[in-house]
């Protein structure tokens, strides 16, 4: 049972204020914490139960969160993949540099973290939509080949083939000019991580290895 009963929208870990748009998401990684933690991260309910809010109540709510303390980037990062919803991320996006080229709030950086199946579930290349609002993208590669993905990820019927989608979308990532790219892998998995991280280095990608006990996205 999560602690508070209203599902947050905006929330806040470590220097980020995350954005929780979506609980859908094609995969049902063998490491989510949404299932382990009951949809709660660190207090607060991420349970939309359905609700997913619109672009004008994700905007409203992330400025409310970001007016009560600082902060250093605003991270679209909930218990669900974010470009499930990718009109209204590039709207919450867009009204953020718009704020920035206002000086609304002190500089900060947008950052999306996803499964990188994005192509897939938009049936088009998001990359240069993504380019023009969102600064560091990290991409949960998490395997180095196709089997060892579907163990991990276990993506939903049609996204069975999505690791060569998650690989491309990561190197057209990386060379899209976006201020930091990272792929990322989480130990404790059985993935190869030195092998992963060779994939991402190939694909002129960051590598990073995520703990088994915090990760989502
Ligand atoms: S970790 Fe991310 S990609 Fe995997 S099931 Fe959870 S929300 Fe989806």
């Amino acid at each position: 049972m999560s602690k508070q009963e209203t599902p947050k929208i905006a929330y806040r870990f470590g220097d980020g204020v995350y954005l929780n748009i979506t609980n859908r998401c094609p995969n049902l990684c063998a490491f989510c914490i949404k299932t382990k933690w009951h949809m709660d991260f660190h207090g607060n309910n991420l349970n939309l139960q359905g609700n997913e809010p619109t672009a004008g109540e994700v905007v409203a709510a992330l400025d409310e969160e970001l007016k009560k303390a600082p902060f250093k980037e605003v991270v679209f990062c909930g218990y669900g993949e974010p470009t499930m919803r990718l009109d209204v991320l590039l709207f919450t996006a867009q009204t953020l540099k718009g704020w920035m080229a206002q000086a609304k709030y002190p500089p900060f950086q947008i950052r999306l973290n996803t499964n990188g199946l994005g192509n897939l579930i938009n049936h088009k290349n998001i990359v240069p939509e993504l380019r023009r609002v969102i600064d560091v993208v990290n991409v949960s590669l998490n395997a180095q080949n196709e089997t060892v993905w579907r163990q991990i990820v276990r993506p939903a019927a049609g996204y069975e083939d999505g690791y060569e989608a998650v690989k491309t979308f990561l190197r057209d990532c990386a060379q899209a000019g976006f201020a930091r790219v990272v792929a990322s892998c989480v130990d404790q998995t059985g993935a190869d991580a030195a092998a992963v991280e060779k994939i991402a280095k190939e694909a002129g990608a960051e590598f990073y290895l995520r703990s088994f006990l915090d990760a989502q996205n």
